[in-house]
């Protein structure tokens, strides 16, 4: 099992890891936790801790879209130079939590630019004030409102905004060639979704977003997501995606009608599965059931 997994699995508390043998200890910390996938000759995935990596070999540089964790970002980038010794062109942040984000730093010097939406930089700047970890961060330099590309040796890069979602600042990234889009965590592969209210997240929004970016995609466009249940993969499909909207659709649907049932907040809370996405299971229902009950309560 992924050191990733087994922690998020078992929600383990530093006192339970220490109640844990000293060889079993070593053995899960000795786990190597990352992983390399290609989707083709020059792009690839890369999972560790926190939102997937999508990277592009390009013939004049590499794109990276997210960053993961500082630790996890360089493990990335010694393997992506194992590979290459192309310059790092681009680095891309589909929006600004700290699993997609905080890698930025060790790319710091290496990378020649970075790109997100306006409001990922504001929200990520908001957030490092906040937690005072200004020093740690690499903001993009590039911000755009609806759309941005570039052109990169055989291959265009096309980031668009289709609106609220996960946060008010989630980007599309395309690579058009390729036919392959990192929807960050515009999607959660049969995983509750954090739904960040704090940062203009919108379920009803985020219905309309993801419609409005399945039909500017081809039905054969390959999709990487930020996050999977276990047994399940970033690398996606429409119908994936699809199934994620439907999924939010009846979270949406079911709790309008607890609360025109005059069901409380404390039996809302009890609920352990979505009426209609019984494929979403596991911990975090709590995320999805919270968001939906404030986001209902502030419609009416
Ligand atoms: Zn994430
Ligand atoms: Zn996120």
């Amino acid at each position: 099992m992924q050191r990733r997994s087994f922690i998020k699995n078992t929600s383990l508390t530093l006192g339970a890891l220490a109640l844990l043998s000293k060889s079993t200890l070593a053995s899960f910390l000795a786990d190597p936790a990352y992983k390399i996938t290609m989707l083709t000759d020059t792009i690839g995935v890369f999972t560790e801790s926190g939102g997937t990596i999508l990277f592009m070999i390009g013939k004049k540089g590499t794109v990276v879209v997210d960053s993961q964790f500082p630790a996890s970002a360089k493990h990335c980038i010694d393997e992506i130079l194992k590979k290459t010794k192309k310059p790092f062109a681009l680095l891309v942040n589909t929006h600004h939590h700290g699993d997609h984000t905080a890698g930025n730093i060790a790319f710091k010097g290496l990378v020649k630019n970075v790109v997100a939406h306006k409001n990922s930089k504001i929200n990520q700047e908001a957030v490092a004030i906040k937690n005072k970890t200004e020093d740690k961060q690499l903001y993009p330099d590039t911000v755009y409102d609806t759309a941005w590309s570039t052109k990169l040796k055989g291959e265009k890069l096309i980031l668009k905004y289709f609106g609220a979602g996960h946060t008010n600042g989630d980007s599309f990234v395309h690579f058009e060639k390729a036919n392959i889009v990192h929807v960050g965590d515009l999607v959660f592969n049969r995983r509750h979704p954090f739904i960040d209210r704090t940062a203009g997240a919108n379920i009803a929004e985020w219905i309309k977003t993801l419609t409005a970016a399945t039909s500017n995609y081809s039905d054969t466009t390959t999709y990487v997501c930020g996050h999977a249940a276990t047994g399940f993969d970033v690398v996606i499909k429409k119908i994936d995606v699809l199934q994620f909207r439907e999924y939010l659709s009846n979270l949406l649907k079911y709790t309008s009608e607890s609360m025109a049932k005059g069901m409380t907040k404390d039996d809302f809370f009890k609920t352990t599965t979505i009426p209609g996405s019984p494929e979403w299971k596991g911990d975090g229902i709590s995320r999805p059931l919270e968001a939906a009950w404030a986001e209902m309560n502030t419609v009416k």
